[in-house]
């Protein structure tokens, strides 16, 4: 039986989902999430680091308007970092000026929703959406939901996405840990044979670190998962207060996000950074793109497809740079450690920063 009708139903309220409700209901739409936890955002699944909105002015510099999508309450704030370093496995850094934010992830992301039920949009939670079949979105639980619009942002398992889209994404498994200690201000990534494929981190809080790493499976030369989490995690000392997991697309976007009336945003769509794992800022770039063009097709009837358009307008080169340093990264990664340590010095400092950072590495790549 359908319960309800709306302009706008969501699946997912994170970062992404909850940003394309707060624009869209802004713009005049009529709009529902559905999620299936309750509180949104709980468990926490995350490393918590995001830039500054400066450092993202640097980063994005085609993003518009960044003060008004990014407003993280001090609450939400666990420590503002403002160095970066970069560790190959010698562990001897290459230092970088970064401003970051270590966030209270969950904080963050109840302080999202916040800001769209404040422009009008309901959120149901505890319910799960198992299908989805033309105009309806249909619930575990047997309800069901129509809308003229549907958007999938439940994520890398998103239910819209698995049905509708065949296109596969390179997923990678991550691991963290929350630790007590003092672990300085830099926040660190690591890469080498301690994180095959991937990166390892620390992010220092305000109080403790997280701590995790994320790895390609076809990398692993027979090790597990969690053989190289318990290595790198057992280098540091202090008590785990909190064990998380969770998985990454890292291939970059795929290539549409709209077929019809539905669309897909971030995690569900790939638009994490390959090269640097970031994907809370980006969901939410994504997420403003979506909200403001559906709420225009709802209003004059702009094509949903414009929401593609702005994404590469404003992301397009940002994500190129991102997937060429990945593809790169992961060659070179496969090098022994003890050639990356000679790779990782002062000659060669400005273009592994440019790889992290999304830019172009060299002139003609
Ligand atoms: C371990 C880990 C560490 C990370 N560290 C960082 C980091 O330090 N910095 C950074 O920027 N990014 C990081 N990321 C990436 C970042 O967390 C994600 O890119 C971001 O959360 C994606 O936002 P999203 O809204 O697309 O998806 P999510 O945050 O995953 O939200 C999806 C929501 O959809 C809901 N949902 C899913 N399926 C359904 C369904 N069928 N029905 C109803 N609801 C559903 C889920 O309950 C969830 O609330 C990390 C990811 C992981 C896994």
């Amino acid at each position: 039986m359908v319960e309800d009708s709306y302009d706008v139903i969501i699946i997912g309220g994170g970062p992404a989902g909850s940003t394309v409700a707060r624009y869209a209901a802004e713009g005049g739409a009529n709009v529902l999430v559905i999620d299936g936890r309750d509180p949104i955002g709980t468990p926490l699944q995350c490393g918590e680091l995001v830039p500054t909105n400066d450092e993202l002015r640097r980063l994005c510099p085609d993003v518009p308007d960044m003060d008004d999508l990014f407003q993280t309450p001090k609450h939400a704030i666990s420590r503002i970092s403002s160095k970066m370093h970069i560790v190959p496995p010698s562990r001897k850094p290459l230092k970088f000026d970064f401003e970051g934010l270590v966030l209270n992830r969950v904080a963050h992301d109840e302080a999202l929703v916040e800001l769209a039920k404040k422009c009008g949009a309901k959120y149901i939670v505890d319910q799960y959406v198992k299908s989805v079949e033309g105009n309806e979105v249909k619930l575990r639980s047997g309800q069901s939901y129509h809308a003229k619009v549907i958007v999938g942002a439940g994520g890398h398992s998103d239910p819209l996405r698995r049905d509708y889209w065949d296109e596969k994404s390179l997923k990678i498994p991550v691991k963290f840990v929350l630790m007590d200690g003092d672990y300085g201000d830099a926040v660190e990534l690591h890469f080498g044979s301690m994180a095959p494929g991937g990166y390892a981190w620390m992010f220092p809080k305000s109080r403790g670190a997280n701590i995790g790493l994320g790895i390609q499976k076809s990398f692993s030369k027979g090790k597990t998962m969690n053989q190289y989490a318990n290595e790198f995690i057992s280098k540091y000392n202090g008590e785990i207060s909190f064990k998380g997991a969770g998985s990454l697309p890292m291939s970059g976007t795929i290539k549409t996000f709209v077929k019809g009336n539905y669309l897909l945003v971030n995690d569900a769509t790939g638009m994490v950074l390959p090269s640097n794992g970031a994907g809370i800022t980006i969901a939410m770039v994504g997420g403003r793109i979506a909200g403001q063009v559906i709420a225009e097709h709802l209003k004059d009837g702009t094509p949903l497809t414009d929401y593609e358009k702005r994404w590469k307008n404003q992301m397009g080169d940002v994500m190129r740079n991102s997937k060429r340093s990945f593809r790169f990264g992961s060659l070179l990664f496969r090098l022994p450690d003890w050639i990356l340590n000679l790779l990782f010095n002062r000659l060669t400092k400005g273009i592994i920063w440019r790889a992290v950072t999304c830019r172009r590495m060299f002139l003609i790549y």
